[in-house]
């Protein structure tokens, strides 16, 4: 049995959990602890412990740590790539991909640790003196999905231990493996005992757990609406309340105007809308048309996912893997049906498929004819399943873009710098993309939505330090006597 991390052991637990390839459900990737409530007690009690004197260690030692964890990472991409697809299905390019992401955030935070800046301000009363620091927030319990099972750990905890907290990590059910490996080299780095804890188990005990306990003081959550929901009503009526922050869905838009390039359209609606199987919250699902050119766009559409292959995610040549796992396979194939009986029209993939082993095949899915207020327009369905939407124009291309209760990474493709610029500042959207996928982001930036897509502070780059530090200010007096 794979162990969780607590206060400085390798703990095995009571109950454990298959980890299973979604590309061939006969292999199984691992066995991995389950944590209890008591043992999930006993991280959160060793990160309070630790707390004191991490957040009084020096940035050159948490400079140290960081920088080891991301120079390990980078030099195990291959391998801790092919973990990652095999667990969780994306192709192995995308799985070193994200690795290498994951080896940059903490690199960029290892410099971070050495950038933390206050302010010395002038007071509006004589003989005063004001300054602004930031300090660390004590022990924050991060609670990630399965979609990005090594990239959203690692920007959570970079920061987290950069800025001088300590950490209970709760990663998905379906991909314990990558955290687990993420955690084996955060520990080689030298991390003291109880500054970092991994606990593996079920939302409903562990995440419970951390929500309801008085020692933990934030928490950072990506994942759906209905947990992050959940999540939320708990922080705020636990005692002390928890600073929160919270990423969840997306029904991303990407317009397309006709003076758009369709190549660099088709590219990238297929590359936001299918690749990692459609499975990332800033994917593209609406592709809002307009009319000169939507014709000619679907059949572009049409044409160019004939030409995708959909297989083992660890085979070369593979564009799109399997979907995570039965359930989500199950949500998708109901969406296309809500859609058809909606009134869309299924123009391209949609069906499973049968491939050497058995997986959650299917191929990627285009509804046409949709209208904005159709479920399919309005739900997120997580899966690799695009809605067309015809538009009259620009104005109501932008108006049917913020249309929806989400509001992460909206996307246009045009050539008018005009337009461009117009919807830049009136997307209502956290990140607004020209010409480039609504998925793939920077690391050094922040990253985050509006509406029922995120709550809180932003996440990455030094926005983050807003999550991950507490601000104080202080004020001194210089002169004799009051
Ligand atoms: P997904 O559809 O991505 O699985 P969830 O919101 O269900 O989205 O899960 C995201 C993370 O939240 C997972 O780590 C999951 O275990 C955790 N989780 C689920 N339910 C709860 C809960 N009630 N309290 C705390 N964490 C939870």
């Amino acid at each position: 049995m794979t162990k969780n991390y607590i206060a400085g052991e390798w703990l095995a637990a009571a109950e454990a959990c298959p980890n299973i390839n979604p590309s061939n459900t006969n292999d199984v990737v691992g066995e991995y602890a389950l944590a209890s409530a008591t043992e999930t007690e006993h991280a959160i009690a060793a990160a309070s412990d630790a707390f004191p004197a991490w957040s009084h260690s020096t940035i050159q030692a948490r400079h140290d740590i960081l920088k080891a964890v991301g120079d390990e990472i980078q030099a195990r991409k291959d391998e801790l790539g092919r973990l990652l697809s095999r667990e969780e299905g994306k192709t192995l390019p995308e799985g070193i991909g994200e690795v290498t992401r994951a080896a940059q955030i903490f690199q960029f935070f290892a410099g971070e640790c050495l950038r933390v800046a206050g302010e010395k301000l002038s007071s509006v009363r004589p003989s005063v003196d004001v300054e602004i620091t930031r300090e660390p927030v004590g022990v924050i319990g991060l609670i990630t999905p399965w979609n990005f099972p090594i990239a959203i750990p690692a920007w959570k905890i970079a920061p987290a231990l950069a800025y001088g907290n300590t950490i209970v990590l709760k990663p998905a059910e379906l991909v314990p493996g990558s955290a687990h490996a993420l955690a084996e080299i955060i520990v080689r780095a030298g991390v003291p005992a109880g500054v970092f804890n991994l606990v593996m188990g079920r939302g409903a005990i562990v995440g419970e757990k951390m929500l309801s306990s008085s020692k933990v003081s934030a928490i950072s959550f990506t994942g759906s609406v209905p947990t992050g929901r959940k999540i939320a009503q708990s922080c705020i009526t636990s005692e002390p309340m928890k600073k929160l922050q919270l990423e969840m869905g997306g029904k991303n838009p990407m317009v397309v105007l006709d003076d758009a390039d369709l190549k660099l359209a088709v590219g990238c609606a297929v590359n936001s809308a299918f690749f990692s199987t459609g499975q990332r919250c800033t994917a593209s699902s609406r592709l809002i048309v307009t009319e000169g050119i939507h014709d000619q766009f679907v059949a572009a559409m049409q044409e160019r996912m004939r030409g995708l292959v959909i297989d083992d995610a660890l085979k070369a040549g593979t564009d799109i893997g399997p979907v995570v796992d039965q359930s989500q396979l199950d949500q998708d194939l109901t969406y296309i049906s809500i859609g058809q009986a909606e009134g869309a029209k299924l123009v391209a993939g949609g069906k499973l498929l049968k491939r050497e082993a058995p997986g959650f095949y299917l191929a990627p899915a285009l509804l046409t004819e949709v209208s904005n207020q159709m479920r399919v327009a309005r739900e997120e369905i997580f899966g690799p399943v695009a809605t067309v939407i015809r538009a009259k124009d620009y104005d109501e291309a932008l108006e049917l873009a913020n249309d929806t209760p989400f509001g992460l990474s909206s996307g246009i493709c045009t050539t008018s710098l005009k337009y461009a610029s117009h919807f830049k500042r009136n997307a209502e959207a956290g990140m607004v993309m020209v010409n480039i996928p609504t998925a793939g982001v920077d690391y050094h930036v922040p990253f985050g939505g509006r509406k029922a897509s995120s709550y809180g502070s932003r996440e990455q780059g030094r926005y983050a330090q807003e999550f991950y530090t507490s601000v104080k200010t202080a004020y001194t007096f210089e002169g004799n006597g009051p």
